[in-house]
């Protein structure tokens, strides 16, 4: 069967490419060798956000009802966790059927260079057939990577697909995480907010270190405020399982001494990495960046024809980038200018407050020889952070001196998630702080923060 565009993987990068290059009325095969929805449907960002919702919401009944933490059923969070993603996936299906994309079950392999491409498809059961296309897109996604350190590759040690699917409704009392990016501070606060001793090791300085200094700080504060032990600088040495006790004991490296901690359960969360086994056949070969496959600006290969999208080009691992740069790349494939800018990328952390970002970091500013004016509101005295008891928050607005432009948004509060789209909308059209200060907004509500950092920042 021949088709204009083959993708492969159908998570948020291959399905919404398929979306919409079906839209712009292109044939489209779309070849998913596991479940639509990708990661981030099945064990990402759904599943992580639907844990989180549940246990915030324990977290703010507990204040009135004690003894919630112990009585809580994990079974329940899970089922109700699964009846959300099931609804999700199905919906992906629909969206399929309904743009005639057609979607074959199985493992896709291109198998040769040259338009046009063949790709096998085989399925569970031995079966298999061949697709042609006159390009592939690759968005095959990637899959949790474990240290190259003794014990670690323990498969009693969970990973975020593990503690995601059955193990996270185990009776576990405590928990210990290795990796404080964003996976190991969600997961750490999921558990800590159900009553379980969590302890997290990172090797970098702080928790979060890809984000702004303070918002990292304010997180770290955040985790010790629910009972997290937070050791940062902490080099793991090693994880064994306790054959007395039961459990694992970590043994890391800190301040130059050896330290050790112990727990029921083990999470690695230490990083995610390309998936592309079985991906190409025989005598086919890509430019690889490392492990994830190396992209020009417009998502091209080294192949002509061949893109790839997604966690699949290590370029970011979100889930709305994944999106965009395959709304992008099939542009560039039609022939049309793509809707969506996939270079400016909000990243979100749904711990409570929340933490939301984009464009530049006052210490990237800093790098770049930006001269920017900070405008910085905190939300202790914001109406709607009072009311839902979210403790202290902040706004910080970095502006272009020169345009008065906003060039930065680091926001930990109540909703950032939500306000970063505001953001940055006014960064892509090159809004500035009066530009930022004319709309209205709302009263009482996260947003009037905004009006408050604008506000103070001083260009004079
Ligand atoms: P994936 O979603 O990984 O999908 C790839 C698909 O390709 C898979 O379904 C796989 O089965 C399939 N596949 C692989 N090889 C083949 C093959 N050869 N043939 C056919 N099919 C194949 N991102 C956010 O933006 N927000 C979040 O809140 C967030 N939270 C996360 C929480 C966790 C715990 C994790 C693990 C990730 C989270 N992410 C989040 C990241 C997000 O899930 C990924 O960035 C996103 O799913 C990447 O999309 P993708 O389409 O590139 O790949």
């Amino acid at each position: 069967m021949m088709y204009d565009l083959v993708i492969l993987g159908g998570g948020p990068g291959g399905y919404g490419a398929a979306e919409y290059a079906a839209r712009l009325g292109l044939g489209v095969a779309l070849v998913e060798r596991d479940r639509l929805g990708g990661t981030c449907l099945n064990r990402g960002c759904v599943p992580t956000k639907a844990y989180l919702h549940t246990a915030e919401a324990v977290r703010e009944a507990s204040a009135f009802a004690p003894g919630l933490p112990a009585q809580f059923d994990r079974a329940a969070m899970l089922k109700s966790k699964n009846e959300t993603v099931d609804t999700l996936v199905k919906g992906i299906g629909l969206l399929m059927k309904a743009g005639k994309v057609a979607v074959y079950e199985g493992q896709g392999t291109l198998l040769n260079a040259e338009s046009p491409f063949s790709v096998q498809v085989m399925r569970r059961d031995g079966a298999s057939e061949t697709l042609q296309g006159r390009a592939v897109l690759i968005a095959t996604g990637s899959e949790p990577s474990r240290l190259p350190l003794p014990g670690c590759d323990n498969p009693a040690l969970w990973t975020s697909d593990d503690l995601l699917g059955e193990a996270g409704a185990q009776p576990f009392q405590s928990l210990l995480i290795v990796g404080g990016g964003v996976i190991g501070v969600e997961m750490a606060c999921v558990y800590a907010r159900l009553g379980v001793a969590v302890t997290v090791v990172e090797a970098e300085k702080r928790c979060l270190p890809m984000m702004d200094l303070e918002i990292s700080r304010s997180a770290e504060a955040l985790l010790k405020g629910l009972g997290v032990t937070v050791l940062t600088d902490a080099h793991l040495e090693r994880i064994d399982s306790d054959a007395l006790h039961g459990g694992f004991t970590a043994t890391y490296r800190k301040d130059n001494a050896s330290g050790s901690a112990w727990a029921e359960r083990a999470l690695m969360a230490t990083g995610r990495r390309p998936v592309t086994d079985g991906l190409l056949g025989e005598g086919v070969s890509l430019a690889m960046n490392r492990r994830a496959i190396a992209v020009d600006e417009h998502f091209r290969t080294s192949i002509a024809g061949v893109y790839a999208i997604g966690d699949v080009n290590g370029v970011f691992q979100l889930a709305h980038a994944a999106h965009a740069q395959g709304v992008a790349s099939v542009s560039h494939f039609a022939g049309v200018i793509s809707p969506i800018n996939p270079s400016l990328v909000p990243s979100c952390v749904y711990t409570a407050p929340e933490i939301a970002s984009v464009g530049l970091t006052q210490e990237e500013a800093k790098a770049r020889g930006l001269e920017v004016v900070v405008g910085k509101a905190l939300t202790t005295q914001n109406a709607r952070t009072l009311i839902e008891g979210l403790g202290r928050g902040f706004i910080k607005l970095l502006f272009d001196r020169p345009t008065r432009k906003l060039v930065g948004a680091q926001l930990f509060c109540g909703r950032a998630t939500d306000m970063i789209g505001e953001l940055t909308v006014a960064i892509e059209n090159g809004l500035t702080a009066e530009a930022l200060l004319r709309p209205l907004r709302p009263h009482p509500t996260f947003e009037e923060s905004i009006t408050d950092a604008v506000l103070s920042a001083k260009f004079d």
